[in-house]
């Protein structure tokens, strides 16, 4: 085949592809212009396919796992690196909780929780692989040859999961079978190289890349599943269901098993948001909430795209958690005295699902770039709920009282360093993390609107928002905004308040 040929035909696909793109605007998605240059989204993107087989009498999950990754560096990759966060739960002394919480998160004594891993194969052929990192939580396939730009891997892997008795992300207690963080999830690859931070014990150290899940679950019958994405089907069988899940565009997938789950459903827009809960009065209450915020921060964000999201009563004792389109919300607060911090809880989880699920960042490094703008989005919802006087208070007792200045007096004399941005294991311990990253951060952000008026800050919230949706967003992205939006740089005013000794060290 002669090279004038190929450069021909080349130019004759072009020219129809072209015609079509103008001609038929969805074909356009196919051939999308990202950020990265020319790329189509869908074939890059992570793809996992997982077959569960959940077993929850015997406290064991087993899997069969084909992954399909595309390098899409501009660098050779000689390794692939997963993390397999349930081995983090392996060892006590390692343990993912901190000292001071071990008898909430195992009330009936330790109990261990690990991935034992049966068969690796790299695109069909069995691949020596090796277990590192501080609980041998991550997982490295060396590749025979380099994965070069654009190229792609599939590897597949057997592994059967113990689940430890503990109410935290990955366990099962009285009500539930929680599964966050439960699969071998693909290393993000940054300007840093191969993200491989271990499971710190404080905040969410967690980092993905969006990609695209199809997860089936057989089941024993009595059972109900909430998870990431559409239910595609339920197939009955004899004694045990199949469920079929499918999660496009979404940068990880969990799950919560009850049998003894009830749902219920509203729908905001065209997304159906569900309540799964096993404490009747209170499922309706968590979705009136739930449904609320949906509609705030569809009007104040932009409007959430996917088909439908969870709310689930788990058995959960650090108030909740987020995952892409399922939150687990801790059980106990749904006893009907406590609605003000289920309202809380609920709504907090909801603003992750703008800051965290789709725009996403490095948890570990970066924490204060979800966390502070989540925290703020709930003052967001009581202000446009309850109107500005209910948001001030609310401001003053759960973030600027309740968080900041209870942290000044109770830290008086001690550690004064108030610096929110550093990385997870630099935080001394939950106290100081969460009035610094969740109460300082939200305070940043407060000040921020109170600079620059409602307009343009709400106008930045939907640009940083848009321009950065299924990706992971650096600090840089949010200072761009600011600046795109008002004219001029903020990137002072963040530093000063990220830092508590950028004056000085500004000089
Ligand atoms: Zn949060």
């Amino acid at each position: 085949m002669g090279l004038v040929h190929i450069k021909r035909k080349y130019l004759i696909v072009i020219i129809v592809l072209t015609i079509l793109c103008i001609t038929v605007p969805g074909l356009y998605g196919l051939f999308w212009v990202g950020r990265d240059g020319l790329y189509q989204p869908d074939r890059d993107l992570t793809q996992y396919e997982i077959d569960v087989n959940f077993n929850p009498y015997s406290k064991r999950v087993d899997c069969k796992q084909r992954v399909e990754y595309t390098n899409k560096e501009e660098t050779d990759l000689w390794a692939l690196y997963f993390h397999v966060y349930p081995n983090a739960f392996k060892y006590a002394e390692k343990s993912v909780f901190p000292k001071e919480e071990m008898d909430r998160a195992y009330p009936n004594g330790f109990s261990p929780g690990f991935l034992e891993l049966n068969k690796v194969l790299l695109e069909g052929n069995p691949v020596t692989y090796s277990f590192d990192g501080y609980s041998d939580d991550i997982l490295m396939i060396p590749l025979e040859k380099p994965l070069k730009p654009g190229d792609r891997r599939e590897i597949y892997l057997e592994y059967s999961l113990v689940m430890p008795n503990s109410p935290g992300r990955f366990g099962y207690s009285d009500n539930t079978y929680n599964l966050g963080n439960w699969y071998p999830i693909i290393c993000v690859y940054d300007e840093r190289g191969w993200s491989l931070e271990p499971y710190h014990s404080l905040g969410d150290p967690f980092y993905s890349d969006v990609s695209n899940y199809c997860v089936r679950i057989i089941a024993p019958s009595e059972f109900v599943i909430a998870a990431t994405g559409e239910e595609v089907k339920v197939v009955e069988g004899d004694g045990e269901k199949i469920w079929e899940f499918k999660g496009h565009m979404v940068r990880d997938f969990a799950w919560v098993a009850s049998n003894k789950f009830q749902r219920s459903s509203a729908v905001v827009g065209d997304t159906t948001i569900y309540s799964y809960y096993y404490t009747q009065d209170r499922g309706n209450k968590a979705l009136e909430f739930g449904a609320s915020a949906l509609e705030i921060f569809n009007e104040l964000f932009g409007t959430y795209p996917y088909k439908n999201l969870s709310i689930v009563q788990t058995d959960f004792f650090i108030g909740g958690m987020e995952y892409p389109r399922l939150m687990m919300i801790d059980g106990s607060l749904y006893d009907g005295e406590q609605d003000e911090w289920l309202e809380l809880v609920t709504v907090h989880e909801l603003a992750h699902q703008w800051w965290y699920g789709l725009v996403g960042n490095d948890e570990v490094h970066d924490s204060w770039l979800d966390e502070g703008l989540t925290e703020y989005s709930t003052i967001l919802y009581y202000g446009r709920r309850y109107g500005r006087e209910e948001a001030e208070h609310k401001y003053q007792i759960y973030i600027n009282k309740g968080k900041f200045q209870l942290f000044r007096i109770y830290r008086d004399g001690g550690d004064t360093n108030e610096t929110i941005h550093r990385p997870l294991y630099e935080f001394k311990d939950w106290l100081e993390y969460d009035s610094l990253v969740y109460g300082k951060g939200a305070i940043m952000f407060h000040e921020l609107r109170q600079e620059m008026g409602d307009e343009t800050f709400f106008k930045v919230l939907r640009e940083y928002f848009e321009n950065n949706k299924y990706r992971n967003a650096k600090p840089k992205d949010l200072y761009k905004a600011c600046q795109e939006v008002s004219g001029k740089s903020w990137e002072d005013f963040f530093l000063q308040w990220l830092y508590d000794d950028y004056e000085e060290k500004a000089g």
